[in-house]
């Protein structure tokens, strides 16, 4: 990223961690797609940086899909109208900048990895906890019914994966420090409006008709909630898990026992918690798709469930 297409660092930074959408600045900073699309004088013709109402960023917007489906009117395929549909959602996917024509490529692979050191904490916790909860079953209800091998390596693989779940923390610290900030101060600070959100969300659960979902952009009370387990329970189950390992064999002894139980319940709690959340992000959605799917065939015997 050299010369003009240096892109401003601190005013991207900025633009791309705030939870609005982030598409129509990208564009100001980027050089267009050509020098010569609009006329501003009879005589200046100049190139500028606006928006084609082409609708790629519109039709590329995952929050406008689920909130709205497909956009057709041309004057809601704008920026603008994206900005007005995202309002404080935005998810900071940048698949808006991805797609927009008008952004320049530098721009577009600066915002691709602006993120990348989030992803791999957030894909690697997801991956451990996963593969924690499945061995840590098996270990549970199966261990007097498999092959000293096969316990074996699910202990193993059990306590490796533990190890490295209780030193992701510290490589997020290494990998992007200021991300990680953000997120502490986000997670750990808690106001008002998330005593608001859970009374909406109270109230929405008794008549879903009624009372709509209660803000579920980033950082909403749930996911708070959510990160604040998930911060608590790590060490917790690293000390529990390592007491486990370590010693305290003797399983007759109330220590031991205790110890024991703990883990099984924080493990327990974390895995229904994992399963709300996928719910949330994915199968709600998937579910909703199908619903309209299998509707739109009913109905018009068209699969494409898109049309109006
Ligand atoms: S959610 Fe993604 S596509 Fe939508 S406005 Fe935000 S960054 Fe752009
Ligand atoms: S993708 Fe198209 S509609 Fe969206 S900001 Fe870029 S030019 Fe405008």
């Amino acid at each position: 990223m050299n010369g003009a297409n240096q892109p401003k660092h601190q005013l991207t930074d900025y633009v791309l961690d705030e939870i609005i959408c982030p598409v129509a600045r990208m564009r100001l900073l980027s050089e267009g797609i050509n020098d010569n699309n609009r006329l501003l004088a009879y005589e200046a013709v100049i190139g500028d940086k606006a928006c084609l109402s082409c609708g790629n960023c519109v039709d590329a917007c995952p929050v406008v899909t689920e909130n709205h489906g497909f956009i057709y009117l041309p004057n809601q395929r704008t920026s603008m109208a994206l900005e007005h549909m995202v309002g404080l959602e935005c998810r900071r996917c940048y698949r808006c900048i991805q797609s927009c024509p008008q952004v320049d490529k530098p721009i577009k692979e600066y915002a691709a990895g602006f993120r990348r050191g989030e992803k791999i904490i957030h894909l690697l916790t997801a991956i451990s906890i996963v593969l924690l909860a499945l061995s840590g079953m098996a270990l549970a209800h199966y261990r007097d019914f498999l092959p000293p091998f096969e316990t074996f390596a699910l202990d193993v693989i059990h306590r490796v994966i533990g190890v490295i779940l209780a030193g992701l923390p510290f490589f997020y610290f290494i990998l992007d420090r200021k991300h990680l900030m953000r997120w502490l101060k986000k997670v750990f600070v808690w106001k008002k409006v998330d005593w608001f959100w859970t009374k909406r969300l109270i109230l929405h659960i008794k008549d879903h008709r009624k009372n709509p979902m209660p803000y579920r952009g980033e950082f909403n009370t749930g996911q708070k909630a959510w990160y604040v387990f998930i911060s608590l329970m790590i060490p917790m189950m690293t000390v529990t898990g390592g007491i486990l390992l370590l010693g305290f064999r003797s399983d007759h002894t109330s220590f031991y026992a205790t110890v024991k139980l703990l883990h099984i319940t924080l493990a327990f709690i974390t895995d229904i918690f994992l399963l709300i959340h996928v719910y949330l992000k994915y199968l709600r959605n998937w579910g909703l798709k199908i619903y309209a799917i299998v509707k739109s065939y009913k109905d018009r015997r068209h699969l494409n469930y898109y049309l109006p």
